[in-house]
């Protein structure tokens, strides 16, 4: 791996990950501990796409799972059942392993190859994966842009996976649950899983073919915030706490349980702009303001 060699020093077959990390630690007192720990795991792996492979997958069970605990343990806990948007559907524990275990299946089948492939593919790009890591407003700004390219993409795919014959044969799996918990965000048809998946890594991969800027650490903390919030958004809960009562213009679980509820419209993922200005909007209130406007339209014809 040419970017930490040349930066850390080359270390003669290292024997313990706790040796390499005591070696990498006294030879380079100026990084922190993240970034200490970060080069250490590569020099000790000495296959840089294989350290990159295994850290991916296992960070995406972490953040999926991890995030998907706090949903589970609350739907068993009564008082939390005022914030259920759907307050009439608590899904079983038979629904929610049934789900979990397809999950946790396309984990291992569709998305293992892609997680690989990706080493190679990102670094082809020119992403960087060494030490030290970028500023944090160098991350914040690409990540910015990364949920906003997603989104934009999600919009466009999604409202096509509702078309007739795509949706009974790809992602009518994902509406398996009209009422959403946080482990039914990925469920879905591996087509979907794919399709949706360009969404997530083509974003960054596009950033870095054309700029020549970005690192691996950021690629995760993006995929991090983009796994919560699709889990946030099939949690089913919304709370006075929730980001969208803060950031007006974030979907939020409201936005996306009322796309499960009615099948229809709330095609975005993160922001609620594209639907807003496709005229898109599902709900009560949305279908009252369009009826607001069509009796307006009305009216203005009658008085010409
Ligand atoms: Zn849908
Ligand atoms: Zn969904």
């Amino acid at each position: 791996m040419a970017t930490l060699n040349s930066t850390l020093g080359g270390f003669a077959h290292p024997d313990t990950f706790s040796s390499v990390f005591e070696e990498v630690s006294k030879a380079n007192v100026q990084l922190n501990v993240a970034e200490r720990l970060w080069a250490s795991w590569y020099l000790w792996m000495q296959n840089d796409t294989l350290a990159t492979g295994i850290m991916s997958l296992a960070l995406h069970e972490l953040f999926y799972f991890g995030r998907c605990i706090p949903y589970l343990i609350i739907s068993y806990i009564p008082y939390f059942n005022k914030y259920k948007l759907q307050q009439q559907k608590i899904p079983t524990l038979k629904e929610q392993w049934d789900c979990a275990s397809l999950v946790l299946l396309t984990h291992f089948t569709v998305e293992l190859p892609q997680i690989w492939l990706f080493h190679p593919l990102a670094t082809y790009f020119g992403m960087q994966y060494g030490v030290p890591f970028p500023k944090l407003s160098t991350m914040a700004l690409q990540i910015a842009v990364f949920f906003i390219m997603e989104d934009t993409w999600h919009y466009w795919f999604h409202r096509a996976l509702h078309y007739g014959p795509l949706y009974k044969m790809i992602h009518k799996v994902h509406h398996t649950y009209s009422a959403p918990f946080g482990l039914a965000a990925e469920y879905a048809s591996p087509i979907e899983v794919m399709l949706l998946a360009v969404g997530t890594v083509g974003g960054p991969i596009l950033w870095v073919s054309l700029t020549g800027d970005l690192h691996l650490v950021t690629m995760y903390v993006w995929i991090l915030g983009r796994v919560f919030q699709a889990i946030d958004s099939h949690s089913g809960y919304d709370f006075p706490w929730s980001l969208r009562h803060f950031l007006p213009f974030w979907a939020g679980a409201a936005h996306h349980d009322t796309h499960h509820e009615r099948f229809i419209g709330n095609y975005a993922s993160s922001f609620r702009w594209w639907d807003y200005l496709l005229d898109t909007e599902s709900g009560p209130e949305a279908a009252k303001r369009r009826r607001e406007r069509r009796l307006k339209a009305l009216k203005a014809k009658k008085a010409e």
